[in-house]
């Protein structure tokens, strides 16, 4: 067959595909016009809050001020992080929180793939060259995992390392002891809390890596991941979340 006909045969399987099964929004199911690109309608996509300026530029916590008045955050000018920076979709708000919400607790696990291809354009986009070697998941103890069923963190990892290009090592970080939920914890609490509990399985020796969680509040699951990550041997480390909170709770 003709190249032409070839096509022609495709884009006819496509539209019966897409007849019968219509492309929807991840998130709210309405169906998706073809400009709203994969996986979200504009409805949800502008009820997404960005991230904008002024914000750290090591942990990405939003300050509010004029654009581009970027500074350190109080925390990471008192200790600086193992990570180099914090891509994330959006603010820990509305829309975006409820889509966490959805992945996290409600077992949408299309918006795995949604919110991590989201989240993997953002962190392509602030590179010119392949920048990692491996993107690691945080864990959930052994325990937990067995109640919950599944990672959410991985789910999003397996989209993101897919989206780049780049391999995803799920056991790479262990969650060797359980921990008591971190929601309602100051942040010297949380950081308490973590001391000790993760471990690196496998060597890192000068390997960049990209770290990804599904949410960062205070940022005391990166950090203490994070400098696991460097003692392990790893030469640079990225976070990516699907998102951030604006504040510390
Ligand atoms: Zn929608
Ligand atoms: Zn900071």
């Amino acid at each position: 067959m003709a190249t032409g006909g070839v096509k022609l045969l495709k884009e006819e399987l496509f539209g019966l595909v897409d007849f019968f099964f219509p492309p929807l929004c991840s998130l709210c199911g309405q169906r998706l016009a073809e400009e709203n690109g994969l996986f979200f309608c504009r409805d949800c996509l502008a009820k997404f809050s960005p991230l904008v300026s002024p914000f750290c530029p090591l942990c990405s916590l939003p300050f509010s001020g004029p654009p581009g008045s970027d500074h350190l955050c109080g925390r990471c000018l008192e200790e600086p992080p193992a990570f180099s920076a914090v891509t994330a979709c959006g603010i820990y708000e509305g829309r975006l929180r409820e889509a966490v919400h959805h992945l996290k607790y409600r077992e949408k696990f299309q918006l795995g793939r949604a919110l991590g291809f989201l989240v993997a354009e953002k962190t392509a986009s602030r590179h010119c060259r392949q920048p990692f070697d491996l993107v690691v998941s945080v864990p959930l103890h052994r325990r937990r995992l067995q109640e919950r069923t599944y990672n959410q963190a991985l789910l999003l990892a397996e989209a993101i390392g897919r989206y780049l290009a780049v391999p995803v090592k799920p056991n790479l970080l262990r969650r060797f002891r359980p921990t008591a939920p971190q929601q309602g914890l100051t942040e010297r609490d949380r950081l308490d809390n973590l001391k000790g509990v993760f471990d690196v399985t496998e060597k890192i020796e000068g390997m960049r890596l990209l770290l990804v969680d599904d949410v960062m509040t205070t940022g005391a699951t990166a950090r203490e991941c994070g400098r696991v990550l460097l003692r392990g041997g790893a030469s640079s480390l990225e976070v990516a979340v699907v998102a951030r909170a604006a504040r510390h709770f």
